[in-house]
């Protein structure tokens, strides 16, 4: 399939969740002024048109499914999803284990962020793309983290066979010289001057075929950078196997994540457990429209360890995975202790192994689950339903759309547009209707989902000529 045809095939996905989102809110709408005006038989029909209109949504994101699928593309982008991975991971390993390391160009970040775990991963990611990008190894200095006293190598392998060691004839604080040969980073807040690769950057050597192939190519670009940087060592497999073994995960599961405690009113909102179902039930009557489900297995993860309780009593036919104590474990005070990595270790993988994810992007556990997700199957950009935020990465360059429709703005707050009006986007209201900025006009407010896509932000990065392709 070319490039252009994976693309729309894809917009046509994300068109139909669109129009459902927005013809249900309006649905919503209408039945709560039925409501108002005490019309019971009108609310009884709307809700009827409700219930019918999902069940057409759910047949179409079916079949467009399957036609995607069909004359062999599935099997084109498994080996093409291979093929390009394993060729950024050799490119790691190559950067990662230069021959000299005496001499070797190197990039010191430490990992002493005063944050959770999903912050601490995702900085280290931010440093390992910064390295890929600069073509500096990596080294990591990890002594005393807060997740592990002994180091990130007591749970993760190393990030070199060969080079580890950051000394150098000179050093200097980031952005140094090309020649310099030790350059320390600080956190992607204090970063100046600020490189144009940071994410969502992709690098363009490879973004036609990342375009090509996946539905969102800036997440998958990270999702690059998780894999190499999260390998297990042997003991940590263990601990992942044997909890996986104990609980009976198994697929199909949806995962579940349930942000609260300090996040709630400071960064968040508050969701029931109830708005977290309707899309775990959206799942499963998807999937049974195909095949007959066994159980439908939910695996919740929450630092709020009444959630689960709650979840197993309000849902008798559901089975919940999730594990009280490591909820427990991971409630406010023991947070950022070696003892609460096993359970946050635990709930992203289970997360980013399960078939769907419905969570707050707002949370850096969920994303960085949603990031290793994207690695564990050839496009899995679609596998997930965010209650709050559209993806992000903390410390990103500006997150744009491109406008493809023209559209005027009739409603109150929304924004006209002209084809190829550059958008830049705060965020989906899932209704229908994203929140931005049009650079031209300077005006700000709502415009129709459904007429933007993403605009990538691509650039130029090392070519790795060294890696045979
Ligand atoms: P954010 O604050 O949600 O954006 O994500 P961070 O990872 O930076 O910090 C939140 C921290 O709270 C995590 O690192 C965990 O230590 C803890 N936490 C939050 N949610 C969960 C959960 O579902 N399970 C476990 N085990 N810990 C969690």
């Amino acid at each position: 399939p070319s490039r252009d045809y994976e693309v729309k095939q894809r917009q046509i996905y994300r068109g139909v969740q669109e129009m459902w989102y927005f013809v249900q809110q309006e649905l919503e709408k209408l039945k709560k002024k039925g409501h108002d005006i005490n019309a019971p038989e009108l609310v009884n029909l709307i809700q009827d048109i409700i219930l019918s209109g999902k069940e057409h949504e759910i047949v179409l994101l079916n079949d467009l499914q399957e036609l995607s699928s069909m004359e062999g593309h599935n099997i084109w982008r498994a080996t093409e999803s291979r093929a390009l991975s394993d060729l950024i991971q050799r490119r790691l390993h190559f950067l990662q284990n230069p021959l000299e390391c005496s001499k070797a160009r190197k990039l010191v970040c430490n990992l002493n962020k005063s944050c959770g775990y999903g912050c601490q991963i995702h900085h280290a990611a931010y440093c390992f793309i910064m390295a890929y990008a600069t073509k500096r190894t990596l080294i990591l200095n990890s002594k005393k983290w807060r997740y592990h006293r002994g180091g990130w190598e007591k749970v993760f392998l190393p990030l070199s066979d060969t080079c580890t060691d950051p000394s150098g004839l000179d050093r200097s604080n980031w952005p140094g010289t090309n020649e310099t040969q030790v350059i320390e980073l600080p956190i992607v807040d204090m970063l100046t001057p600020r490189p144009p690769f940071l994410p969502l950057a992709i690098p363009r050597d490879l973004s036609d075929r990342m375009i090509r192939l996946h539905g969102d190519p800036q997440v998958w670009w990270i999702g690059q950078f998780m894999k190499y940087l999260l390998r297990y060592q042997p003991e940590t497999q263990k601990m992942v196997d044997e909890a996986k073994e104990k609980m009976n995960f198994k697929n199909p599961v949806v995962g579940v994540h349930v942000r609260r405690t300090d996040k709630v009113g400071t960064e968040a909102a508050f969701h029931s457990i109830e708005e977290y179902m309707l899309h775990v039930a959206d799942f499963f009557n998807k999937l049974e429209m195909k095949e007959t489900v066994d159980r439908r297995r939910v695996y919740l993860a929450s630092d709020d360890p009444s959630v689960i309780p709650e979840a197993k009593k309000k849902y008798p036919d559901y089975e919940f995975l999730g594990d009280v104590s490591i909820a427990k474990g991971a409630a406010v005070a023991t947070r950022y202790t070696d003892s609460s990595l096993r359970g946050i270790l635990l709930d992203i993988h289970m997360l980013a192994h399960s078939d769907y994810l419905v969570c707050t992007f707002s949370s850096q556990v969920c994303r960085l689950a949603y990031e290793i997700m994207q690695t564990l199957h050839p496009d899995a950009s679609s596998k997930f339903k965010s209650l709050d935020d559209i993806y992000y990465y903390g410390g990103q360059g500006p997150h744009q759309q491109v406008a493809m429709y023209s559209h005027k703005g009739n409603r109150p707050g929304e924004i006209s547009m002209e084809v190829g009006d550059i958008l830049g986007i705060a965020g989906n209201h899932w209704d229908g209707y994203s929140k931005g900025v049009n650079e031209r006009t300077k005006q700000s407010g709502l415009y129709p989902s459904f007429k933007a896509v993403d605009k990538y932000n691509i650039v130029d990065f090392p070519i790795y000529s060294e890696v045979a392709i």
